[in-house]
């Protein structure tokens, strides 16, 4: 259990961010992650006012704002359209529905959690976050900052054709995931990302052209032995580091098939 001293519904970005320079105030997403926690928390800062909780699709791009919920990524028509299912994919597996309806993509993606779900798959598109100070951030330079008190308005995902597939391997439905990978084929070159190795998700490109434009199994194989090489792995109580290489390894060449037969 959390203490709050001071909630404060803000009626500005401005206002939240002034707030949040002080080391004992809080963005307030779902409270899900926060419940878990003991802190007491001085300064409390609600976004809810801010309209941040909308899914735009524009002409180039969707925009999700960050009081957006998982459930809403989920069941967004337009999204799950054009990426093929691979968001709704990416969070349905997260605890249950009530959970989903109440953890936001603010709070996931500014987390940065090793385990994340969505931002291993936000990682392979063309993705982007928009904070408030530190303006638009491509998701790949963002998942290796170190955190500050920005606050994170929201997610911008480009339209560029690219097909995408993320799967997530669990011991038991709903647990924390022991792996997360999507694999994304984009002007013909395919990219995948990793995560829960226990760590934070990472994007491995096919640098040495190790795949043509319809591969071989010969050469999928090697690609997914190319991006198990290229990345580590830690043993925890969910999984060995040897377990996760493994399933690395199946997950990047079943994507690359499904990718391949779309
Ligand atoms: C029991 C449990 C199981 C889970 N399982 C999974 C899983 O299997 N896969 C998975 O991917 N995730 C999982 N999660 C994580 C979950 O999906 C959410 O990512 C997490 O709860 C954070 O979202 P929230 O909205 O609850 O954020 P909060 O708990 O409200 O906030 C989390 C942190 O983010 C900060 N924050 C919130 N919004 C912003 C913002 N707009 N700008 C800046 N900072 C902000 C807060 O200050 C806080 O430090 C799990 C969480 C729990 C509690």
């Amino acid at each position: 259990m959390f203490t709050i001293k001071k909630y404060v519904v803000v009626d500005s970005l401005e206002e939240a961010y002034e707030l949040n320079q002080s080391r004992k105030a809080n963005v307030l997403g779902g409270l899900l992650w926060m419940k878990m926690g003991k802190k007491t928390i001085q300064t409390a800062i609600d976004l809810s006012n801010l309209g941040l909780d909308k899914i735009e699709e524009k002409e180039d791009c969707f925009e999700i704002g960050a009081m957006v919920t998982l459930r809403d990524l989920e069941t967004h028509e337009g999204l799950n359209k054009y990426f093929r299912g691979a968001i709704k994919n990416s969070v349905k597996s997260i605890v249950g529905v009530q959970f989903r309806n109440s953890a936001t993509v603010g709070g996931s993606i500014f987390s940065r959690f090793g385990f994340s779900d969505p931002l291993t798959c936000f990682l392979a598109l063309d993705s982007y976050v928009k904070l408030y100070k530190g303006g638009i951030i491509p998701m790949k330079e963002f998942v290796d900052m170190p955190y500050d008190n920005d606050i994170l308005e929201k997610v911008i995902i480009k339209k560029d054709g690219r097909k995408i597939v993320y799967t997530s391997h669990r011991n038991i439905s709903t647990d924390f995931p022991v792996l997360t990978c999507a694999v994304a084929k984009v002007d013909k070159k395919f990219e995948v990302a990793v995560g829960a190795r226990p760590q934070r998700a990472a994007l491995v490109l096919d640098e040495e052209n190790i795949l043509s434009e319809n591969p071989t199994a010969d050469e999928i194989q090697k690609f997914a032995d190319y991006v198990a090489s290229k990345l580590v792995f830690g043993s925890n109580m969910r999984a060995s580091k040897e377990f996760r290489s493994h399933l690395c390894k199946v997950l990047v060449r079943r994507s690359i098939n499904e990718i391949g037969g779309m």
